[in-house]
């Protein structure tokens, strides 16, 4: 179970490990793309570190709704308006609930998902965020419908992650400025994937 106070804290250490990671992230785009990821995404994050305050007693489905807003608003680039459906498709699942069982949070990971995939029209394989989040969705659904907690199925998750950031290495960008590399893209790892994974590892780190 995932209290509000508790998706407070994660979006808290999101914010942190976002701007822990904005060279690294950076450095990863300026190979294929624009050497911004992490500026972009830092600049987003930072934004929702100073609406936190006022995010306080407020159920998660505001709580992840206004993360969507200032994502989306804050963002240039791609990256913005991918992440801002992640956290606006999440908002809808829990509106007015004051805590995220594991069941929601499958529902939100899925619609995340499609979310995503329907903005971007990307699919797993495309070497984006998907080639992250998908697997990493997979087998957290497949932790909660096995009875595995929250704690071991967000762990998961993120190894899943992992792992699909290390094949974003191996396979052509289909979508994304990264496509314009065509075979060139090969052998460098995506740096919305990677975003991706750290942002999943932030939330088991937290749970943990
Ligand atoms: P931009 O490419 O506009 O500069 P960013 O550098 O912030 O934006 O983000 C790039 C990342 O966005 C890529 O590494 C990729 O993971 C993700 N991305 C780009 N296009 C798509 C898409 N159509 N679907 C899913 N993810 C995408
Ligand atoms: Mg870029
Ligand atoms: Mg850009």
């Amino acid at each position: 179970m995932i209290t509000s106070d508790i998706l407070l804290r994660i979006i808290e250490n999101m914010v942190n490990t976002i701007k822990e990671n904005k060279d690294y992230l950076t450095e990863l785009d300026a190979k294929i793309g624009d050497s911004d990821h992490g500026i972009n995404m830092d600049k987003g994050f930072s934004a929702v570190l100073e609406k936190l305050p006022s995010l306080k007693e407020k159920d998660c489905g505001t709580i992840l709704k206004t993360v969507a807003m200032v994502l989306i608003s804050k963002v240039g680039g791609a990256s913005g308006p991918l992440y801002g459906t992640v956290f606006l498709k999440g908002a809808a699942v829990v509106q007015d609930k004051m805590e995220i069982n594991e069941e929601d949070a499958v529902a939100i990971f899925d619609e995340a998902i499609k979310g995503v995939k329907m903005r971007g029209k990307a699919e797993k394989g495309d070497k984006t965020m998907l080639d992250a989040l998908i697997p990493a969705y997979e087998d957290f659904k497949d932790s909660i419908e096995n009875g595995e907690d929250i704690v071991k199925a967000s762990y998961n998750a993120q190894k899943a992650a992992y792992e699909g950031v290390e094949y974003t290495k191996e396979i052509i960008a289909k979508k994304g400025r990264a496509s314009y590399l065509g075979e060139r893209s090969i052998g460098h790892q995506d740096p919305g994937a990677t975003s991706s994974y750290l942002l999943l590892k932030t939330i088991w780190k937290t749970l943990d």
